[in-house]
């Protein structure tokens, strides 16, 4: 058996590759091999039955009913936000607004946060190895108020350049963004560092911790910033849930963005009232079912635990990186001395597109593309790379399987 035994905990990787039983289908009558975890991850059967469970016992509304159906619903929903609060240590429960992904917690933060407070020459601080998640939102309401958005420079091994984020936050800077692990290069950025500098200038700071929080465990109240933005569909949970984590001071004093029920005290035509924080950013029926999930994953994640997990992925990482660096002609872009398992290349004489789509023939799913970062790719001067994105469930001969794989395709189209 395939185990790798720390004082703490022993890994048992075939017990947990049958947690989940898309792994082992086949594609192209070849055995999967799925490398596109930072893209979704695959989902384990305490998350699927969960879901399932909830719509054969548990359905109904949340909030609206006094009946025991509605209660259970409630109580799920609601404990959902109480795990995803522990989960990433917030403070208080009511700090946490479920979302449908990142994308809806930027969008919120940049509609209800920062909208309001920006005035011609102001300016949001972002990076050039962001995700479009966190930058077109800010382009948006930059646009709207007569701000600008600034992209602090990364360098060639793809690790943001702290000194040039800190020298960018500049008095009109009223909110600064990083990402806390790249979605391309698995950069790990000093998130706690930038939160520290953007305090002592008053500047509020987003974390996207989209990447992060499938990897390492996430403590807001440590990295210090002021917002942290996450999504379900990455960390093993359904599609369409997230959160936004935001400062109760934030919360107050933002605006609902959303209108509808749920998210208020009193209509009226004179003048509607509205409910506290998180509930006035939760208009309409939310996805229930998801966020029954979701709690699921977070159970999941915490019953293998995040200090084997870690150990697992940076083997992998480090295997996987080794065994491409075999490959004539292989050039790894984002070589940060701190990674999550997201390897992004590409191989000379070679489009990226054509590698993987010959590789989906051998059964490896990998990601081709932009990966919704263009000014990355224009960082790097490259239209696209190939991505192999790891998680605890793969193995290294999954790893072998890909390489040998990559060798024949390549071989192909030279
Ligand atoms: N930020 C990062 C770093 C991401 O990788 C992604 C998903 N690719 C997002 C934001 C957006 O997440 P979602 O589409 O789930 O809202």
């Amino acid at each position: 058996m395939n185990t790798t035994a720390s004082p703490a905990t022993v890994f048992d990787i075939q017990r947990i590759r049958a947690d989940f039983p898309l792994l082992s289908r086949t594609v192209h009558g070849k055995p999967l091999v799925y490398f596109d975890n930072a893209n979704t991850s695959q989902k384990p059967l305490p998350v699927i039955e969960a879901m399932n469970e909830h719509y054969r016992e548990h359905n109904a509304n949340v909030s609206r009913a006094v009946h025991q159906l509605g209660e259970e619903a409630t109580a799920a929903y609601e404990g959902a936000r109480d795990k995803l609060a522990r989960f990433i240590n917030a403070p208080s429960r009511n700090e946490l607004v479920l979302t449908s992904g990142t994308t809806q917690a930027t969008n919120l933060v940049a509609y209800s946060y920062a909208l309001p407070r920006l005035q011609p020459g102001d300016a949001i601080l972002t990076t050039v190895m962001e995700h479009h998640a966190n930058i077109v939102p800010w382009q948006l309401v930059a646009q709207r108020s007569g701000a600008t958005v600034k992209a602090a420079p990364i360098d060639q091994r793809g690790e943001l350049i702290l000194e040039q984020y800190v020298a960018m936050l500049t008095p009109e800077v009223k909110l600064a963004c990083v990402t806390q692990v790249s979605n391309v290069l698995g950069t790990v950025n000093p998130v706690r560092e930038i939160a520290r500098e953007c305090r002592k200038r008053g500047i509020a700071l987003l974390v996207d911790g989209s990447q992060a929080v499938p990897h390492r465990p996430v403590d807001v109240q440590a990295l210090g910033c002021d917002f942290y933005a996450l999504t379900g569909h990455k960390m093993l949970g359904p599609t369409g849930t997230g959160a936004l984590w935001a400062r109760r001071e934030h919360l107050d004093a933002m605006p609902p963005f959303f209108g509808g029920g749920e998210m208020i005290r009193e209509v009226r035509f004179d003048g509607t009232s509205f409910a506290e924080a998180p509930h006035k950013f939760e208009a309409g029926t939310p996805n229930i079912a998801g966020f029954v999930g979701l709690s699921a994953a977070i159970d999941y994640y915490q019953s293998v635990g995040f200090e084997a997990i870690h150990a697992w992925e940076q083997q992998l990482l480090a295997y996987a990186t080794e065994r491409l660096r075999e490959i004539p002609g292989l050039r790894i872009i984002g070589e940060a001395a701190e990674k999550e398992p997201v390897i992004s290349f590409l191989i000379d004489g070679t489009q990226a597109t054509d590698l993987a789509t010959l590789l989906d023939l051998q059964g490896v799913a990998v990601r081709s593309g932009h990966h919704c970062a263009h000014p990355l790719m224009q960082f790097f001067g490259v239209p696209s790379t190939l991505r192999a994105s790891l998680a605890f469930y793969n193995t290294r001969e999954e790893v072998d399987a890909f390489i040998v794989a990559l060798l024949k395709v390549r071989k192909l189209l030279m």
